[in-house]
């Protein structure tokens, strides 16, 4: 995000972030990358020391009531981290807003304060063996209420923070007979320690190690009633809630990622000569160059503009379905152009790009992930055409608008326009 478009507070907090990115120590995304950490919990002191988790809640609970351009400007610059640290930023703020938005004053008090300071730290327990993008669909996951608890039982698959995280945020079914599942689910916190609750695999994983990713099991798992987010049954408003810093965070910190490979394979191309000049001097290097920046603007861009939606959302002035349609583009722009500049980065270092050496090789394992997780690209492409469509056939989206097909020659035959 370009520092010009930001108010003198967002800006401050993006430049706050990219000190705290700058001062994390080399050697822990080594023992990070080398499996030797397998989960990094004084990342998370040191952002909590510079209060820098949970930007967006409340001075109350230990926030900055930051906007959410600046909650992505910062992530952006931990982008620079790679994804499994800029995930693990996130994370704070992807919990905490069902918390934020729907919980009760105590459930904030806990666990908001608890992002905010560090001492608490939540993982998204959402995606199950049998599905991920058709989650509602697929849900196996039920929680029925007993006396003052609900006893949960499923699983939750590739949870980050599986191992490490001190509570989840989880969805499960808790009305089997509801007419459509999005009418059945209500979202729950679990605590590490409730009995019932285990971890059972531990994934080896390509790229973003260091996050802890588990597959968890809900066994009988009982935790208090007081526990349920907003109300019964009203688990899809939350979760959609919950998607707008779940997917805008992957689309901020893809920037940060994928400007890191350019800057290192640029002042590579500085360096590095072949057919007596530098590499940036052939033409075909400099224009991956080129290409790749301006993709990474263009997306920069539009996570710009998607968090100003959720802005404009937060303040009432725009439907979700708006803000939901652009942080989608920026999540699927983002994501597609961070891979293309991380792939166009290793090409242009040549063989020394696929060593550890550099580090561009961990960018690349790591950037495939963000066209899978947080909902894939094809699931943005299914969430843009449908609110597009929703969008256009509502008779107000015309109001005012010039009508383009009557601009064509033959307009009138009516009898050439065949639809079945
Ligand atoms: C390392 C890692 C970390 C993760 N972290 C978390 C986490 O912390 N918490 C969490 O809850 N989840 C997490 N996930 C899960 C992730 O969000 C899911 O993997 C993702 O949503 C895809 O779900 P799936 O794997 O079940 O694939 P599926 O839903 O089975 O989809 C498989 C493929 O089919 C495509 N597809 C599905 N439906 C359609 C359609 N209608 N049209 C076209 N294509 C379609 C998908 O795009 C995908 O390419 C993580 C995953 C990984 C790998």
């Amino acid at each position: 995000m370009e520092d010009f478009l930001l108010s003198e507070s967002e800006l401050e907090i993006k430049l706050k972030a990219r000190k705290v990115a700058k001062s994390i120590p080399p050697d822990l995304i080594r023992a990070i990358e080398s499996e030797t950490k397998k989960f990094p919990r004084e990342f998370v002191d040191i952002n909590a020391k510079a209060n820098m988790l949970g930007l967006r809640f409340s001075k109350e609970y230990g926030g900055r009531g930051a906007s959410w351009v600046a909650d992505m400007a910062a992530v952006e610059e931990m982008g620079y981290l790679g994804f499994t640290l800029s995930c693990m930023y996130s994370l704070g703020t992807i919990v905490g807003e069902p918390i934020n938005k729907f919980g009760t004053k105590d459930q904030k008090e806990k666990y908001l304060r608890g992002i905010t300071s560090g001492l608490l730290y939540g993982a998204e327990a959402i995606t199950e063996p049998s599905g991920g993008s058709d989650l509602f669909g697929m849900m196996k996951t039920t929680a029925t209420k007993k006396g003052k608890s609900f006893i949960l039982n499923g699983q939750k698959r590739f949870i980050v923070g599986g191992q490490g995280a001190d509570f989840f945020v989880t969805y499960a079914i808790t009305d089997q007979s509801a007419p459509n599942r999005t009418r059945g689910v209500s979202a729950f916190i679990v605590d590490r320690n409730t009995p019932g609750l285990k971890i059972e695999t531990m994934y080896g994983l390509m790229g973003n190690k260091g996050g802890g990713t588990a597959r968890i099991v809900f066994r009988d798992a009982e935790i208090p009633a007081e526990n349920l987010i907003g109300t019964l049954n009203g688990g899809y408003d939350i979760f959609n809630t919950m998607m707008i810093p779940e997917r805008l965070t992957t689309a901020s910190g893809s920037i940060g990622v994928g400007m890191a490979a350019i800057e290192i394979a640029t002042g590579y191309a500085l360096r590095r000569k072949a057919f007596g000049s530098k590499l940036i001097e052939h033409e075909g290097v400099s224009f991956k160059i080129a290409e790749s920046l301006t993709s990474l603007a263009n997306s920069a861009a539009l996570v710009y503009e998607a968090s100003k939606a959720a802005d404009a959302y937060e303040m009432g002035r725009l439907p979700m379905a708006r803000a939901r349609k652009l942080i989608s583009m920026a999540k699927l722009n983002s994501t597609e152009a961070m891979w293309a500049a991380v792939n166009s980065a290793m090409q242009i270092m040549g063989g020394i790009g696929y060593t550890t050496v550099y580090p561009i090789e961990r960018l690349l394992r790591d950037a495939r992930l963000g066209l899978i997780w947080t909902g894939s690209s094809e699931v943005m492409k299914m969430i843009i055409q449908h609110e597009f469509v929703k969008e256009i056939s509502r008779p107000d989206y015309w109001e005012g608008k010039r009508v383009v097909e009557q601009d064509a020659i033959d307009f009138k035959l009516v009898e050439e326009k065949v639809y079945e």
